[in-house]
């Protein structure tokens, strides 16, 4: 599984990211990928991966924990996924007409997910999230819609819930957002525009301010909540998805959604998501209903053809209880590493962030109280010993199947060195 490091130049990165900036603004193709968030300067560009480790153009090797952000469970390049895009692409990477895997992988989806009777298949999460907001207006029939801080849904307008640069106040106005675990402020907000309210959107696990746990109660209030006033649930279990268990957060803690997205995992590695729930409600989307939603390269026959390994190797047990099993190590290790630090470090199944402050973080605003340049500082310090970790505070690290004892070790002994 080793690669083999190519003794390059040094200073290769640096070289390819004044090309990059040259011809992309701010030299990457979405923005967490530039490092800013750690003052970490330039960023590396990835030659290749395999299993747990990617390789940059200098030829350094770095043990991933973040895995393309969540996408990757089994890690790089698994032979069998690598093996099944390559059979389909000779069969014709795109034909905007209707195939058997796209069943196929529906009614894996369906199957997987409790609450799901019927599904789109898209090509991103935002796509999903977009359509999942539509359709519970369409359903509904009302405007507004309910999100939370620090929750993210894709950079589609409403979803961003804040108007700004290019996103005019109208496109928002039908936005609330409130604040993540706070049941009283959700329960006055579904109070004051009730009536009005076509959906509560929530991450079920909060994966974009760091790893943050929803409290006891908090999902249950949240379906009670929906449940008085007529408006929908909508689970995005783009990171919980097929990660925290098979049936994704619904699963693990016994909450039924309306409505679910799913992405990462859901699209093996390649550009697919998806949204699924009540047959009642998805009925409404275009063909059979009157909310009009389309995607040229939906349902793709590699990403179709890459999700239907995953997941079929998905349906066994023992791999979510490694998964669980490595996490636990890794948080331990890392845990006594910091042991008297000013830490915090937070963990559902294989996603987990250790934040720089003390006592648990549970909303957008105790995430934003994190000493972030000294996560900064640690991010560079594991860099440096071969240890890629997110180049931000405000994310979560993944477990793949193919993280061992070994990438654990290496990373923890990384993390006690920056600790003395
Ligand atoms: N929802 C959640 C919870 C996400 O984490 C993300 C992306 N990180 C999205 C939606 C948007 O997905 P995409 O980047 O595929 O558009």
């Amino acid at each position: 599984m080793a690669l083999v490091s190519r003794s390059l130049p040094p200073g290769q990165s640096a070289k390819m990211f004044r090309r990059a900036r040259a011809v992309i603004p701010g030299g990457v193709n979405s923005p967490v990928r530039a490092w800013r968030n750690v003052a970490g300067g330039d960023p590396f560009f990835v030659r290749r991966g395999e299993g747990a480790y990617l390789e940059d153009t200098n030829g350094n090797r770095y043990v991933d924990w973040v895995m393309s952000w969540g996408p990757l469970v089994l890690g790089h390049a698994d032979p069998e996924v690598v093996e099944a895009v390559r059979e389909a692409a000779a069969d014709g990477t795109t034909f905007g007409a209707p195939t058997e895997r796209e069943i196929e992988l529906c009614e894996e989806i369906a199957d997987a997910v409790s609450s799901i009777e019927k599904v789109r298949l898209v090509s991103s999460g935002t796509e999903a999230a977009m359509t999942a907001v539509r359709l519970a207006r369409g359903f509904t029939r009302r405007d507004r819609f309910l999100k939370f801080e620090g929750g993210y849904h894709g950079h589609g307008d409403a979803l961003l819930g804040e108007a700004g640069p290019g996103v005019p106040s109208a496109t928002v106005s039908d936005t609330i957002v409130s604040s993540y675990n706070d049941v009283d402020a959700a329960a006055a907000a579904v109070e004051r525009y009730g009536e009005g309210l076509a959906c509560i959107l929530v991450e079920p696990v909060a994966g974009n301010m760091g790893v943050v746990p929803p409290a006891p109660g908090f999902l249950k209030a949240l379906r009670a909540l929906c449940d008085a006033s007529g408006a929908l649930l909508v689970f995005d279990e783009v990171i919980t998805g097929f990660r925290v268990a098979r049936g994704g957060a619904q699963e693990r803690y016994g909450i039924r959604p309306d409505l679910t997205i799913l992405g990462k995992i859901v699209g093996g590695g390649l550009p697919l998501a998806a949204l699924g729930g009540r047959a009642d409600v998805m009925e409404e989307l275009a063909p059979s209903g009157p909310v009009f939603q389309a995607g040229t390269l939906s349902g793709n026959p590699l990403a179709s053809a890459a999700a239907l390994v995953v997941l079929r190797r998905l349906r066994d047990a023992e791999l979510y209880e490694r998964l669980e099993r490595r996490a636990t190590e890794l948080e331990t290790g890392v845990r006594a590493a910091a042991a008297g630090q000013a830490v915090c470090l937070q963990r559902v199944g294989s996603m987990l962030t250790l934040f720089f402050r003390e006592g648990a973080v549970r909303n957008l605003d105790e995430a934003k109280a994190s000493d972030l340049a000294r996560y900064g500082a640690f991010f560079r310090h594991l860099l440096a010993r071969g240890v890629y970790l997110p180049p931000s505070q405000f994310e979560a690290m993944f477990v793949a199947t193919v993280h061992g004892p070994v990438e654990v070790d290496r990373t923890v002994e990384a993390a006690a060195d920056f600790f003395s």
